[in-house]
């Protein structure tokens, strides 16, 4: 499409893929910003991030939602602090 509007442009292909690989390292590097700074890195549940901290091991349902403990990735270590958008 550049290409198209502009055809004497020098190396336009070569401007475009460097255009969209800027983009999307940019994308990137903004969704991976986003996930925010670590609150902390005690076990919480997954499903409605009760923390766990102060049991002496993980019971089998969540205190807060009843959710069984058990399964796999039922409890995740860590919080982060989502940042907002801009
Ligand atoms: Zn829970």
């Amino acid at each position: 499409m550049f290409a198209q509007i502009y055809p004497d442009f020098p190396h336009a292909t070569l401007f475009l893929t460097l255009s969209i690989a800027f983009f999307a390292i940019a994308l990137l590097l903004a969704l991976f910003a986003r996930r925010g700074p670590w609150v902390d890195r005690h076990l919480h549940c997954r499903k409605c991030r009760y923390d766990l901290f102060g049991h002496p091991d993980v019971p089998p349902a969540c205190p807060e939602c009843g959710c069984a403990m058990t399964k796999p990735k039922a409890v995740r270590t860590g919080l982060r602090k989502k940042r907002p958008l801009l």
